[in-house]
């Protein structure tokens, strides 16, 4: 069964006569597409992917299951004339200009209805090529954190190992990293989306590292707290009750598991543990997108299901004094769940 035949199920319960995709994160997970200006049409029995004269090649590479058609460079007049009945397209990223736009050149009768997030739904869950990939872009972080430990911290600027962590994971293969890296020391650490600053990582601290690498357009993200030797009793306290609760919640993660209660066992024991907790969601969907769906977080909706794959990275963040995040990739199998990171979680203390 194609993503198409799974995204025509969805229209069906939608009552759509056809889906207008204009996403071009979509448009890759549907058609195989990868430049920079193409969009679809999916009705019951059509599939269309419109692209510029620019892309006509390399359509003709990447796209072979829908009917591949050139179009002008502002594809929307094309696109309009081909949408019928009760015609869906994609309020949360359409512009509102463009939708009126659209509104002016389609066909008598049709309706443009709102329909957001259809192919996010079968994004979310992820088919065997799919976990092939992040696995493979899981391992690049893995290998990430072991050359980390290996060249060390102290002395070094966290900006300058940022800008080597971008480097290793090119050089290894990536095809770039997933999103810029986090390397937070000490009380900078303490901030969730810390920046990298030129300031000189200190001995005796912990260090908050955040990083991922993005294979075959598939991201993986991954968070490693290190120590650059002996911590304070308090702050080594703190590391363990995240390690804890990271070990915990990691061990909920299952088909049918209610999202809003992983996340709510997760800020549980860190609060149990350490009397304050953190501000964020538990976790988060990763896939063509380092942020997507499902995501574990106090307002989320529905259960995990078998192809989900999502982070679990419980923090704790005492502000002026230190942050610790623990963060895993994790696929969700029919019968329990694979992690897909592999480097260690007890803490590691890195001598240089
Ligand atoms: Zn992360
Ligand atoms: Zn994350």
């Amino acid at each position: 069964v194609s993503r198409a035949d799974r995204l025509v199920v969805l229209l069906e319960e939608r009552e759509l006569d056809c889906l207008l995709v204009t996403n071009l994160v979509n448009v890759r997970y549907l058609t195989g597409f990868t430049g920079t200006n193409g969009a679809c049409v999916v009705t019951r029995d059509e599939r269309l992917f419109l692209t510029d004269s620019r892309y006509v090649e390399q359509a003709k590479q990447q796209v072979s299951e829908f009917e591949r058609l050139e179009a002008s460079r502002e594809l929307l007049g094309d696109l309009a004339a081909r949408l019928t009945g009760r015609a869906g397209f994609d309020d949360a990223h359409v512009s509102v200009k463009a939708h009126a736009a659209l509104g002016d050149k389609v066909s008598d009768g049709v309706e443009l209805v709102p329909a957001a997030g259809l192919v996010e739904r079968l994004r979310a869950v992820k088919d065997e090529d799919e976990l092939r990939a992040i696995r493979a872009a899981a391992q690049l972080a893995d290998r990430a954190y072991d050359e980390l430990r290996a060249t060390g911290l102290a002395g070094r600027t966290e900006r300058e190992v940022a800008r080597s962590i971008v480097r290793f994971l090119e050089d290894q293969g990536a095809d770039e990293v997933s999103f810029p890296p986090i390397v937070a020391a000490g009380a900078h650490g303490a901030l969730p989306h810390a920046s990298p600053r030129d300031v000189e990582i200190p001995r005796g601290v912990l260090v908050v590292m955040d990083l991922g690498a993005r294979l075959d357009g598939y991201c993986s993200d991954c968070t490693r707290t290190f120590a650059t030797g002996p911590l304070e009793d308090r702050v080594g306290e703190g590391y363990e009750v995240v390690r804890r609760a990271q070990e915990a919640a990691l061990g909920g993660v299952r088909a049918g598991a209610v999202a809003q209660e992983v996340d709510a066992m997760a800020h549980g024991l860190v609060e149990a543990g350490f009397g304050t907790g953190f501000d964020h969601g538990l976790g988060h969907g990763v896939g063509l997108e380092v942020h997507e769906g499902p995501r574990l977080a106090r307002t989320a909706e529905g259960s995990l299901e078998a192809g989900n794959v999502v982070t679990v990275e419980p923090g704790l963040y005492v502000p002026g004094e230190f942050g610790v995040r623990i963060e895993d990739l994790v696929a969700v199998t029919a019968d329990g769940r694979e992690v897909l990171t592999g480097f260690p979680k007890e803490l590691v203390t890195v001598d240089g």
